[in-house]
C-alpha cells in the first residue's frame, strides 16, 4: 500500500506500508543528491509555500532545497501572530493562498491542528511541518529514514526517546511511527515533562536515565523547550543535565553501538553533552540533516500528483 492521500498531516494513524513506501522513495533521493545529480522536472511550474508561523531553521531550509532539487518554485512566507487573531489569520491566508495557486503549501504553526484547517481550506496538498505539541511528522521519517539506514530495520528496537516530552511534537510523531513499525519506545525524563496520558501511546515511561537507556539501540534526545513553558517545570540548566542531560557516563547503559539522535536545535550542555553530540561513531545528529532533505524530496514527489497540471 503507497502512500495515496492528499496531505501529510500526522504520522498518527497512518499503516507500516505507507511509511515504508515513503522511506523507500526517500532512499532513493539520498543517493540522487549523493550523486549530485537532479530532477528538476518533477515539480517544474509548480508552487511551493513554505509558511512559517513558527521560527525554524532546519525544516525550512530543508524544505527550500528539496523543492528547488525537484524545480517547483519555492516562496517563503514567515508570519508573526503576535499581535492577531489566530483563527482570522490562518483563514484569511487561507483565502490569499487559494489566489496565489499555490500547489503544496508545508505549514508551521504554534497551535496544535492549525495545519488541518489550512488542509479544509486550501486548495494546495499540505505539510505539516510542526503544529504546537501535536506532530511534526516529516521529522518521525527522517529520524525513521536514519534509524533504518543505521540499524538495518525499524522493527524489534528499543528507542529511548529522552528529555521534553511534554512539550515535543517530535516525541509524539516518533512515538506513533516507531510503535507502529513494531519497535519498543520507552519514555525517559522527568515526571513534570511527561504528559499524563504517555502510556496509552504504548511506551513505557522511565524517570531515571540509568534505567531507561539500559540496552537500548536508539538515544533520542530532546530540546528543553523552555518557549513552551510557563515556568517551574525544571529545575536549573545544570541541575537538568546533570540528571537527564546525555554524557558519556549515562550513554553507558544503552547498547555499546547504541546510535545517538537530536532533531535540533540542540542546547549543549543542557540536554546533551558536546562530547557524545559530536561523537564520530554514535551521533548521527548530522546524518538525521541529510536524511532531512531526502525525505521531504519524498514527501514532495508523493503529494505532487495531487497539485497542478496531474489533477
Ligand atoms: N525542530 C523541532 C521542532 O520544530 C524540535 C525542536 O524545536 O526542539 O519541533
Amino acid at each position: 500500500m503507497r502512500y495515496t492521500q492528499k496531505h501529510l498531516l500526522a504520522i498518527e494513524g497512518l499503516h507500516p506500508p505507507e511509511i515504508a513506501s515513503l522511506l523507500d522513495l526517500a532512499e532513493n533521493y539520498v543517493l540522487l543528491n549523493r550523486s549530485g545529480k537532479t530532477q528538476r522536472d518533477l515539480l517544474r511550474g509548480r508552487t511551493l509555500i513554505n509558511l512559517f508561523f513558527e521560527d525554524s531553521t532546519r525544516t525550512r531550509t530543508s524544505f527550500e532545497l528539496a523543492g528547488k532539487r525537484l524545480g517547483a518554485d519555492v516562496i517563503n512566507m514567515s508570519v508573526s501572530t503576535s499581535s492577531v487573531n489566530k483563527g482570522e489569520t490562518l483563514l484569511d491566508t487561507a483565502a490569499t493562498l487559494n489566489a496565489m495557486n499555490c500547489d503544496l503549501l508545508v505549514a508551521r504553526h504554534a497551535e496544535s491542528g492549525a495545519p488541518n484547517l489550512l488542509a479544509q481550506k486550501v486548495e494546495a496538498a499540505v505539510i505539516n511541518a510542526g503544529d504546537g505539541t501535536h506532530e511534526h511528522p516529516t521529522q518521525a521519517l527522517l529520524d525513521a529514514l536514519t534509524i533504518r539506514r543505521r540499524c538495518g530495520r525499524l522493527e524489534s528496537l528499543t528507542v529511548a526517546i529522552c528529555g521534553d516530552v511534554l512539550h515535543s511534537r517530535v516525541a509524539r510523531s516518533n512515538i506513533h511511527l516507531l510503535t507502529t513499525m513494531g519497535s519498543r519506545v520507552r519514555v525517559v525524563g522527568p515526571p513534570t515533562l511527561m504528559p499524563a496520558e504517555v502510556a496509552d501511546l504504548g511506551v513505557s515511561v522511565f524517570h531515571d536515565m540509568a534505567r531507561g537507556l539500559a540496552g537500548a539501540d536508539v538515544v533520542m534526545m530532546l530540546r528543553l523547550q523552555r518557549e513552551r513553558m510557563a515556568g517551574g517545570l525544571v529545575p536549573s540548566a545544570r541541575e537538568y543535565f546533570r540528571f537527564f542531560g546525555l554524557d558519556a557516563e549515562k550513554l553507558r547503559h544503552a547498547r555499546p553501538d547504541a546510535i545517538i539522535m537530536h532533531p535540533g536545535p540542540m542546547n549543549r550542555g543542557v540536554e546533551i553533552d558536546s562530547e557524545v553530540a559530536d561523537d564520530p561513531e554514535r551521533s548521527v545528529i548530522r546524518e538525521q540533516v541529510e536524511m532531512g532533505v531526502a525525505v521531504r524530496m519524498a514527501v514532495l514527489d508523493t503529494l505532487s500528483k495531487w497539485t497542478g497540471r496531474n489533477v
